[in-house]
């Protein structure tokens, strides 16, 4: 192929010994805070405290900003704002973004969850974001979140990650008997009132009265003595269930990482780090955590909230400039995961322009569906300038569109970001098995994510 022509570059086939340990050292890393870190309050905890151990200290609204400040906004335990302020003008310069999310996809328990059927207590459930349901069953769960108790204390809960703890479960049937669910479609195998979590088999044969002898009544006696819950607490808890290993390496090269959560955690731990590492950058960064993207980036936590906005408008404020302006002039990546191109499914993607495992951080110019509907179609300008920054900065990238045309779609926070008048481009890893409870990414592309991330905030 002739200079001329454009062609991917695979990540590992490049290669030196010095990027080869720098990639595989960084995955290392990562790893932990895939494990440490599987919903978005333990996601927003975990970078909370880094941030902290990197001088961050909390902001209040009201206080003024100046070069040289690094802040961090907790917005309710599940959406993380990290902002360092540069010594550029913010007004003329705009300020440097980055959004990430740090929710997932996964099965939240109902409100009134408990119920047994024949000697078997179970939860029922709600699942959030998008997932192929029949995925989730015979693999074993775990069962973190928030439970806010009646004194208005929280209690958080995590079980299953331990060695020794206990793991949940949602039943599949035997193929013997499974003929009839064969025959169905692959969405419609297990029903979303099917997603019914397995809690406990034995009766609590102790009790005075003979209805009390129940399997249900035994595990609110093991909630209460172990955690002082009483059934009504659910009523105001947040238990999400998410499967219970951790990160592993894929393959014999371990090239690969597979794990619950890649999207989007894969992009925000590039964000995170990426700002910590480029420390010196004379331009003004936010880092968004943001939450509630699986379910359309909703509500306070959610990127559409006016924090986002409110938090920029803080800023003007403490240079007295208009916040329109610092918006006109500012940039964002929207860092999140695309669709990998998988050679066992390729009547799917458009092999052209799709993103390829270990060819490097994939931008994404549009998403959305039926003819770019629901997309923030990025400017050629804006691609142009992270042409450049990238160029300039060794970092290997390619181009990756969400499927073939009409096949299906899907969006991210971009036109959230845009809305508010900021250039910005959907950038990432590519992933395989997007969605599924182990998820797969390469970890060269993981690291080419975190350089592009540092490259733009040059
Ligand atoms: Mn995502
Ligand atoms: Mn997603």
């Amino acid at each position: 192929m002739s200079e001329r022509a454009y062609k991917r570059t695979n990540v590992y086939e490049k290669a030196d010994e010095k990027l080869l340990g720098d990639i595989f050292s960084y995955a290392e890393g990562y790893k932990v805070f895939l494990d440490e870190g599987k919903t978005e309050r333990e996601a927003c905890a975990w970078a909370k405290n880094a941030a902290i151990e990197k001088g961050y200290k909390p902001y209040k609204f009201g206080q003024k900003l100046k070069a040289g400040d690094k802040v961090y906004y907790d917005n309710r335990g599940k959406n993380l704002y990290l902002i360092k302020v540069g010594s550029a003008n913010i007004a003329e310069e705009g300020i440097r973004i980055i959004a990430a999310h740090i929710d997932s996809p996964r099965i939240d328990l109902k409100q009134v969850p408990l119920y047994e059927s024949d000697n078997i207590a179970f939860a029922k459930t709600h699942y959030y974001g998008g997932i192929r349901k029949y995925q989730w069953a015979a693999i074993p769960l775990a069962l973190h979140g928030a439970v806010a108790l009646a004194d208005g204390s929280v209690l958080n809960v995590k079980i299953g990650e331990d060695e020794n703890d206990p793991v949940f479960y949602i039943s599949d049937l035997l193929p013997h008997l499974a003929a009839k669910q064969n025959a169905k479609t692959l969405g419609e195998g297990i029903g979303g009132e099917d997603l019914n979590i397995w809690l406990g088999n034995i009766p609590y044969t102790a009790a005075k009265d003979d209805k009390d002898k129940t399997v249900k009544e035994n595990l609110l006696k093991i909630l209460n003595e172990k955690y002082g819950m009483k059934e009504e607490d659910f009523l105001s808890a947040e238990l999400c269930v998410v499967p219970a290993y951790k990160a592993k390496d894929i393959g014999f090269d371990r090239a690969l990482i597979g794990a619950y959560g890649h999207d989007d955690r894969v992009c925000a731990y590039p964000a995170f780090t990426a700002l910590f590492d480029e420390e010196q950058s004379k331009h003004t960064v936010m880092v968004v955590l943001a939450d509630k993207e699986e379910i359309g980036s909703e509500g306070t936590t959610g990127m559409q909230s006016a924090l986002f906005t409110d938090l920029i408008d803080a800023l003007a404020f403490s240079y007295g400039v208009p916040s329109a302006a610092v918006r006109a002039n500012s940039k964002c990546l929207s860092a999140d995961v695309n669709a990998g191109y998988d050679p066992n499914y390729k009547e799917v993607s458009e092999p052209l322009n799709s993103a390829y495992l270990s060819c490097g951080a994939g931008i994404t110019k549009f998403t959305g569906a039926r003819g770019k509907s629901g997309s923030n179609d990025a400017d050629a300008e804006f691609i142009s300038f992270l042409r450049k920054a990238f160029a300039e900065n060794g970092v290997i990238w390619q181009t990756g569109e969400m499927g073939r045309v009409d096949v299906g779609g899907g969006g991210t926070v971009a036109k959230y970001v845009a809305k508010a008048n900021i250039d910005t481009i959907d950038i990432g890893v590519p992933v395989i098995s997007m969605h599924s409870p182990f998820e797969v990414i390469s970890k060269a592309d993981l690291y080419e994510a975190y350089l592009a991330c540092r490259a733009f905030l040059k």
